[in-house]
């Protein structure tokens, strides 16, 4: 049954532990009840957030119009054969249980997005990615409700507009209602390992003989070892992008500095965002309520209590001191809203 909150408390539900009030909050665990909800937005005139884990948000004080929080459940395999399966997952599933429940069925290709908080139904928006591996590697159609049109619809991977933690959804805030995601799964497993700390793991369990699991526990065990776990120090994981910038400009920054972490990309060279924060010394910065994490110069924490306007202002004092440095513009990752 359909049940809407007003001036709902939603700490518990954003994992930087915002303390944001929504005007009107339901959560929607039966898509049937879609339709009743959509009229209540519409009759009310309401702008609407929909969301999963709450993982890769900034919420304000007091969040304008009805936040959903998509609880939906279901896994169903829908072709299956020698080498591959198609499932259908449903938006409010847990990622990480996702993942899990995969690796237990035989089931190969995500192991590398392994322990990412958050939704099934968010993991396209921005292309969720780590280790060498992005969700739409393996996507194959993402079914949603278009707020636009008011219609249904079924979008194959090439219509996502898939990119570098990016998409067509994230391009278009609140106009699609991802419903269910379907992946296209193999049943050969094949090893991803090109990242440093995942392939030292591994050397330094003396593992040679490489599983999904093997790859499974070494991506849980690197993480934990270096990321806050949200539930015990609040944050949004990467609060920044990596910035992508010319062959130029990379030569004029190699000349000054021998030693900048550099990747090629498609579009020119992709730098380490954390590098450049700690360069200009903000690791383990400490302010009143908020900071930067101390193993990782990339995530924003929630000390006790951060406003909205403290982190803003601190993700803005980074921005500024990187721009100043390195002449590289760092773009936020985690969604402001409203
Ligand atoms: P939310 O935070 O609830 O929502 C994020 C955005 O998606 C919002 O704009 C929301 O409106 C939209 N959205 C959510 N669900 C739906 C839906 N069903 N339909 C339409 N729009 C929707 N990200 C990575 O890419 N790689 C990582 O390795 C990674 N590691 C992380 C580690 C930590 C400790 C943390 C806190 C975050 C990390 N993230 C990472 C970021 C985050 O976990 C992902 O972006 C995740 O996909 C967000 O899922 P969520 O359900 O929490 O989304
Ligand atoms: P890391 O291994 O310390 O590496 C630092 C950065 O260098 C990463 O951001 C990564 O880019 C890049 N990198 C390293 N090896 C690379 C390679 N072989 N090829 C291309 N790029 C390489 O990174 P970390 O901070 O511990 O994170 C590990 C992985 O988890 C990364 O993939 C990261 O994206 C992901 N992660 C994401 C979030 C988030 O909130 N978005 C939070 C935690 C971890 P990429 O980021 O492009 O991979």
């Amino acid at each position: 049954m359909l049940t809407i909150h007003s001036w709902h408390d939603l700490t518990a539900f954003n994992t930087l532990a915002m303390p944001a009030k929504a005007q009107f909050f339901a959560e929607l665990s039966d898509l049937n009840d879609l339709p009743e909800l959509l009229d209540f937005i519409a009759k009310q005139d309401l702008p609407s957030l929909w969301i999963g884990g709450g993982s890769n948000l900034v919420l304000a004080d007091e969040v304008p119009g009805c936040v959903v929080h998509i609880a939906t459940k279901g896994i169903e395999i829908q072709s299956d054969s020698e080498e591959s399966v198609l499932i259908k997952v449903a938006a409010g599933e847990s990622w990480h249980g996702l993942v899990t429940h995969c690796i237990e069925n035989g089931w190969y290709g995500l192991e590398n997005l392994a322990l990412i908080p958050g939704s099934v139904g968010a993991s396209p928006v921005q292309n969720i990615g780590a280790y060498g591996v992005e969700v739409a590697d393996l996507i194959d159609q993402v079914e949603v409700f278009d707020t636009l049109s008011n219609t249904f619809d079924v979008m194959q991977k090439a219509d996502c507009q898939f990119a570098y933690r990016d998409s067509l959804f994230k391009r278009n805030p609140g106009r699609f209602i991802i419903t269910s995601v379907r992946f296209n799964l193999s049943k050969q497993f094949e090893a991803k390992c090109s990242y440093a700390a995942l392939q030292g793991w591994l050397d330094a369990q003396g593992i040679k003989e490489l599983s999904a699991q093997a790859i499974f526990d070494a991506v849980v065990a690197v993480r934990q070892s270096k990321l806050p776990n949200p539930e015990v120090l609040p944050n949004a994981g990467s609060f920044f992008k990596n910035p992508v910038v010319s062959n130029d400009c990379f030569e004029g920054l190699r000349q000054i500095y021998p030693e900048i972490p550099n990747y090629p990309d498609a579009s020119g060279v992709k730098l380490a965002a954390g590098w450049l924060i700690d360069q200009c010394g903000w690791k383990g910065l400490y302010r009143e309520r908020v900071g930067v994490h101390k193993d990782q110069a990339l995530v924003i924490v929630n000390h006790a209590g951060g406003s909205r306007q403290d982190i803003d202002e601190l993700a803005d004092d980074i921005k500024q001191s990187v721009f100043n440095r390195f002449s590289v513009r760092l773009e936020q990752e985690p969604i402001a809203y409203p």
